[in-house]
């Protein structure tokens, strides 16, 4: 089964070819079908920004490494006890590529996301088909395509961003970053009466299509002085809810300073894992009594994500589908910038339903 994989260890940014890290479409084995498992031909796999990450070793150095867990598609098989779901041959689903034991103690305990099994059913999805168990798989809305589900996964992060910022309505925003979960999260938090929305993001074209999905401010942090114009859109009280998306080591600490005293700051991105962030806790957490949080995955978010996708739009996030032949070409746009989201067509599917 073809699949795209990290078949070298190293950054994708690297100018020189010689040690950069390397996509390719390697051939994996199938993945068996379990009792309760669904196997999924998969339609769309989209790009995440956590998969550079793994190609410069974050999660192991074993290679291929196999890639994509934001997909969509439709059922190819049903395990014989993969009933309780309603789940029919045919049906188009996306999902959840982590599953929750429901077993384990931080599952009984309401802490899906520290499951000890977690990586269980971690399988990648930048391919073919994808097996899952059955609790993973969600059966999209009529209204919802097949390339606005690839996008379910990264909905399912703003969900849980907006779970953890505890935003109350008229709550002054501000999100840095305005990558795929940056903007996902500015039309998620507008829905919950976030005001004074602002984003905060080096690239132009990203600022402009914060601002058509419902930002009231924008902020060239590279341009600008981001702390006054932070003063002058909040009337120097700061932000009440302040997010991070943007995984970038310059922007964190000059994050709190845009907090309002009392304000939740959510780490929502991936950071380099020998990063340490230089923060004063003193100042920000004795006199400003800020909460300071951060998401790793998103338990009990997919339900409410699935409600909300299709009052978002995410037309923007599905502008670049390449086909799984060029993924090495899909992964270059990726890196280059050039679009917020890079998607791949893992097969045809979209096409046949149409004949
Ligand atoms: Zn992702
Ligand atoms: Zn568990």
């Amino acid at each position: 089964m073809r699949t795209v994989a990290v078949t070298r260890i190293g950054s994708l940014r690297d100018p020189d070819e010689s040690t950069r890290g390397r996509i390719g479409v390697v051939d994996f084995p199938d993945q068996e079908l379990g009792p309760e498992d669904v196997r999924i031909r998969v339609a769309y796999s989209a790009i995440c920004g956590s998969d550079p990450h793994l190609a410069e070793g974050f999660f192991g150095t074993d290679v291929p490494i196999g890639l994509g867990h934001e997909l969509s598609g439709v059922v190819e098989a049903l395990g014989e006890r993969a009933t309780r779901n309603g789940l029919s041959i045919g049906d188009r689903v996306a999902g959840n590529f982590l599953r929750f034991c429901g077993t384990c103690r931080p599952c009984q305990e309401g802490k899906q996301q520290f499951c000890e099994n977690i990586q269980e059913y971690n399988r990648p999805g930048m391919a073919e088909t994808v097996t899952w168990h059955e609790s993973q798989v969600y059966r999209l809305p009529d209204d919802v395509s097949l390339l606005q589900g690839a996008i379910l996964e990264p909905t399912s992060v703003a969900v849980r961003i907006a779970d953890k910022t505890n935003i109350k309505v008229g709550d002054r925003v501000a999100i840095c970053g305005g990558g795929p979960i940056g903007q996902l999260a500015l039309q998620v938090l507008k829905m919950h009466g976030a005001t004074s929305l602002t984003l905060i993001e080096p690239i132009a074209e990203r600022r402009e299509m914060a601002l058509r999905h419902g930002a009231e401010h924008v902020i060239d942090p590279v341009g600008e002085n981001q702390l006054e114009r932070a003063d002058q859109i909040t009337g120097g009280r700061g932000f009440d809810v302040v997010v991070d998306a943007s995984g970038s080591t310059r922007a964190v600490t000059g994050l709190l300073d845009l907090a309002a005293k009392g304000a939740t700051v959510v780490y929502g991105a991936m950071y380099p894992h020998d990063f340490a962030m230089p923060l004063n806790l003193t100042d920000y957490l004795y006199t400003k009594e800020l909460t300071l949080t951060g998401v790793f995955v998103s338990p009990y978010a997919f339900p409410r994500a699935l409600q909300v996708l299709p009052h978002l739009d995410v037309s923007e996030l599905t502008e670049a589908v390449f086909d799984i032949e060029d993924a090495v070409e899909a992964f270059a746009v990726h890196v280059s910038g050039a679009h917020p989201k890079v998607v791949i067509r893992c097969n045809r599917i979209d096409e046949e339903v149409r004949r």
